[in-house]
């Protein structure tokens, strides 16, 4: 369903999926004076319990999907695995965006390299770059493999996160090995890049196709898990800014995307910006934006939600995003989960601590963030360090 007027606050917005980015949805929502309803089978989800209504059910539940619907006058999504079909059921009763076939394309790693493919072919000066990859479907594929697309990365077409579901290969024979390990399931082969850095940058889209969008994010990754985002001028040699934002919205505008998208890049060493993958929604790499921006990207989700006015976000402190796994809480190699020493780090001059309320501490397990702010990136930097150490973090 589509919508002409905007909704107001004082209106019920729905989220599909209780985690930690529906959480922070519902506090933007709420302190804007919306009312919220989560749909998440987990009674002690971290977004159902902060919201005004929490429907325990699945996510394809007929019954859970209608009282939603009925709740809510436009629903959102923060889990990018929610079932699409949820999102179109929804759809005939409610404005639901991003729109399930957005969403089913960023679920679906061959869909989303064709996207990425077509484009590049549309693009003209600022063409986006994409890995070279090949899309592996039976061991007929993995045998006509091309040898230049090696050494590469065998990836799930589906529900890889946090580098979960990928195989790192250099052989054919490693190939075979991984393919038969990954189930035999459709995978895409990208060849191994020489990256110099990751970015993310995150954008908003409206109905109208108006885009706003944050600067390019220095994202670093530890065992396959984001550990920190940088964001301050001079995070991105600065013939990559430009390139970097105009490929993220190149790719919004080509699915006529509604709502907040986040698009990943690597940078390589000859300078080259490849488009790695993008999430339907906001992202890890962006909740430094609700400390140092003076929109963030969940009040962004809100406005795209609702129709509303979407102002150019304008980052007002550098900042460095500390991502806190469950690690945090056996530092030390202890044996036994203990609450770290939080009014240490909240003695830190421009630490902003989110914790996500989720009750068991488990190795790398996403518990929360610290998002240090200050008046130049060397306090930032020198903060973050010390928030690091107290909290036992090693690498990062
Ligand atoms: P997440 O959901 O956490 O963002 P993911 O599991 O969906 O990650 P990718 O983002 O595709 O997977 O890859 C995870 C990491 O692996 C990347 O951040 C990057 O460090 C590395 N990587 C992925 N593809 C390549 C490549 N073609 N060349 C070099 N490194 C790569
Ligand atoms: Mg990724």
């Amino acid at each position: 369903m589509t919508v002409s007027k905007p909704i107001l606050p004082g209106a019920a917005l729905g989220v599909l999926g209780g985690g930690q980015l529906g959480r922070m949805f519902c506090h933007a929502a709420q302190s804007m004076g919306y009312f919220t309803a989560v749909l998440d089978a987990d009674a002690a989800s971290p977004a159902g319990l902060v919201s005004h209504y929490h429907i325990q059910t699945a996510y394809l539940d007929e019954k859970g999907l209608t009282e939603l619907a009925n709740i809510s006058a436009a629903i959102t999504t923060e889990f990018e695995n929610v079932p699409a079909a949820a999102l179109a059921t929804l759809a005939t009763k409610r404005p639901v965006s991003p729109s399930a076939e957005s969403v089913a394309i960023a679920q679906n790693r061959v869909a989303e390299k064709a996207h990425f493919v077509a484009c590049a072919a549309k693009g003209g000066a600022d063409a986006i770059t994409v890995a070279p990859y090949a899309v592996i479907e039976t061991a007929v594929d993995v045998v006509a493999i091309a040898d230049d697309l090696l050494p590469g990365i065998l990836k799930t077409t589906r529900l890889g996160y946090d580098g979960k579901g990928q195989i790192r290969v250099a052989t054919q024979a490693e190939l075979t090995a991984a393919f038969a390990e990954l189930g035999g399931v459709t995978c895409v082969l990208e060849k191994m890049l020489p990256l110099k850095a990751e970015y993310s940058v995150i954008l908003a889209r409206g109905r109208d196709g108006q885009v706003v969008h944050f600067p390019p994010q220095l994202n670093v990754h530890v065992d396959g898990i984001l550990a920190t985002t940088s964001v301050y001028e001079g995070n991105m040699p600065l013939a990559g800014i430009k390139r970097a934002i105009a490929a993220a919205i190149s790719v919004a505008n080509e699915l006529q995307y509604v709502g907040v998208l986040c698009v990943e890049l690597f940078l390589l060493h000859d300078d080259t910006l490849v488009v790695n993958e993008i999430a339907p929604r906001p992202h890890n790499s962006g909740h430094y934006t609700i400390d140092a921006c003076d929109v963030s990207q969940f009040e962004l989700q809100v406005r795209t939600l609702c129709g509303l006015p979407l102002t150019q976000p304008r980052q007002h402190s550098p900042a460095i995003m500390l991502n806190i796994l469950g690690d945090v809480w056996f530092a030390g190699n202890s044996a036994t989960a203990q609450t770290p020493p939080w009014d240490q780090i909240l003695a830190l001059p421009g630490a902003h601590l989110h914790l996500y309320g989720k009750k068991d501490a488990k190795k790398g397990r996403k518990m929360g963030h610290l998002t240090i702010t200050g008046a130049n990136v060397e306090a930032v930097q020198a903060t973050t360090a010390k928030a690091a150490a107290i909290l036992g973090i090693a690498k990062y």
